[in-house]
């Protein structure tokens, strides 16, 4: 059977990722999600086994030190964000393509083993400014929170040279629609 590809979503947090991911996936069926591990706590409705794989510390270092990521990244001081290697190698085995939603490190990495069966999609807010107002309007970080994930943004953008494509999500149906059309693409190619 033919293997699936994989496609990497990284963006600034408050960039509309996750509902870009949302209205792709509903669009292309062949499409599955590959459950992270992380270090950090599960939030709110969170399911271990869906939303991540939650680990103590010292669960994640034990996977580390057994080689079982393909990748992992201290995301945040001392949390710990990894991709399984089962997880992916077993989905790509059944022919089915996968997303990836971690960070521009963690994509570099995907890049480097899987070449062109991967494409590494970079989600761009607008400017700086915008991304500030939606932080402030979403209205779940104090201030001090949402300048530090803007200093994040700021270092973050420098990586997006570094994707295959960019995607400005300025107005979010024409991102949805530029998403839909480079992944269809991307899917469609041998
Ligand atoms: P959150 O804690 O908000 O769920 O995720 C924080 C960040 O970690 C996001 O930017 C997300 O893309 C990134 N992330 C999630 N899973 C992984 C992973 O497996 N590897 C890497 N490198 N980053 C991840």
């Amino acid at each position: 059977m033919k293997k699936g590809k994989i496609v990497v979503f990284s963006a600034p947090s408050g960039s509309g990722k996750s509902t870009l991911i949302t209205a792709l996936r509903k669009r292309i069926q062949n499409l599955h999600f590959s459950v992270s591990a992380t270090s950090r706590a599960p939030r709110g409705e969170e399911v271990d086994g869906v939303d991540y794989f939650f680990l103590s510390p010292d669960e994640f270092r034990k996977k580390i030190a057994a080689g079982e990521f393909l990748e992992y990244e201290e995301v945040y001081p001392d949390k710990y964000y990894g991709t399984l290697k089962e997880q992916v190698e077993k989905q790509l085995d059944k022919g089915q393509n996968v997303v990836l939603d971690i960070d521009v490190k963690g994509a570099l990495s995907v890049k480097k083993i899987y070449g062109k069966q991967a494409l590494l999609l970079f989600i761009q807010p607008p400017s700086i400014e915008v991304l500030r107002e939606r932080l402030i309007k979403r209205g779940t970080d104090t201030p001090e929170v949402i300048e530090s994930r803007i200093d994040k943004a700021a270092y973050e953008l420098s990586f997006a040279k570094q994707f295959d494509k960019t995607v400005i999500n300025d107005v979010l149906e024409i991102a949805k629609e530029e998403t839909f059309i480079i992944v269809k693409a991307f899917l469609t190619i041998e």
